[in-house]
């Protein structure tokens, strides 16, 4: 079978019991038919799994699954790895047929993942293999096209490193808002040169800092929180506090410095989310990911005031905690809802909430 990657994926190797994050924690997952079944026939003397489970899912205990015990998975250790469900078995990795490729990636959501993609400071790169992959739960898309030279578009705006990393953004934001201006002449759209236009647009920051506050509020429900994404928002909120003065200060004397040595961490962590969700049928995805950029940002500014500077230990901490709260999260799409509903999903709102 052909398959498409980044470089990352054949390096991962799950950490189990020393996870700070463990998959089973926080997460409603679910058994499928095939493993239910198998888990019928096996006597309640060598594991109970019947006590643990409601419905067609893993019950939980104070927030992780029932057969999570010191970090260790008690069915794994039981009855081996062939007695996971697809779901344990599968994640952190993901698998999308595109045609006749199948492309694999996977979710920051997991710690290790978040330290191997997010850290490569060359950014990521993707290979092309042949290999033989059991690949559960795999999406389908039948690629158009355009499907192809959108994405190309995209990483490679997303991995131009000419601009900043909001301006990135915002060059895409001008493609995709004005895609009939622009659509036949991408090649020559990755090869401009947009330093002039970006440098007159004039950051909005209070009403930046106001929308994205409004948009976080709107975002959380403190009684899904955990404990890793709930200890960030604290900081982040604590420190803030409402006040636009202390987000000004914040961006200014410790987020900016250090991303200027440090934005890789963004770009990977954008390139690595086109490439596992943008299938480019609707402008509303794009949108979606540059308000988890925006949002992301924001908690950084937040904990870089309150640290009086970041480093790379807390800001995986907070992408991943903020991607497995959020990301997989389908009421998420309710935000864009909101922006429209506001007027702010055009270019406009979107430089607002991108540029600082
Ligand atoms: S989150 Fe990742 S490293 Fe942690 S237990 Fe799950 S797969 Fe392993």
């Amino acid at each position: 079978m052909n398959v498409l990657l980044p470089e990352y994926y054949d390096h991962f190797k799950c950490i189990g019991e020393d996870c700070e994050d463990t998959c089973c924690a926080g997460w409603n997952i679910s058994i499928d038919t095939e493993t239910k079944k198998k888990y019928k026939s096996v006597p309640t003397n060598v594991i109970d799994l019947q006590s643990g489970i409601v419905k067609d899912s893993f019950k939980q205990h104070e927030g992780v699954c029932h057969f999570l015990h010191n970090n260790l998975c008690r069915i794994q250790l039981t009855l081996g790895e062939s007695y996971l469900s697809n779901t344990c078995s599968t994640f952190p990795r993901q698998y999308k047929q595109v045609d006749d490729i199948l492309e694999l990636s996977a979710s920051p959501a997991c710690p290790e993942i978040a330290r191997l993609a997010l850290m490569n400071r060359d950014g990521i790169s993707f290979q092309t293999d042949t290999r033989d992959v059991i690949a559960m739960g795999k999406m389908k898309l039948n690629a158009t096209d355009e499907f192809y030279t959108l994405r190309a578009l995209t990483i490679g705006v997303l991995q131009d490193r000419r601009y900043s990393i909001s301006d990135r953004l915002i060059i895409l934001t001008m493609y995709f808002t004005q895609k009939e201006v622009y659509s036949g002449d991408e090649q020559q759209f990755l090869n401009n040169d947009f330093s002039d236009v970006l440098k007159k647009i004039r950051p909005e920051s209070e009403n930046q800092f106001k929308l994205i506050s409004e948009l976080i509020h709107f975002l959380r429900d403190e009684k899904k929180d955990r404990i890793r994404y709930k200890e960030c928002y604290d900081e982040m909120s604590t420190y803030l506090n409402g006040s636009f003065s202390n987000y000004e200060q914040a961006y200014h004397d410790f987020y900016k410095p250090f991303m200027e040595e440090n934005e890789f961490i963004l770009e990977n962590y954008l390139v690595n989310y086109a490439f596992r969700n943008l299938d480019y049928k609707s402008l509303d995805q794009f949108y979606l990911m540059c308000v988890y950029f925006a949002v992301i940002k924001y908690h950084l500014i937040g904990l870089a005031g309150s640290r009086k500077g970041l480093d790379t230990d807390l800001v995986i901490k907070q992408i991943q905690s903020f991607v497995k709260r959020f990301e997989h999260h389908p009421a998420t799409y309710t935000v864009i809802k909101h922006l429209h509903k506001k007027e702010f999903a055009s270019l406009r709102g979107f430089v607002l909430i991108l540029k600082n």
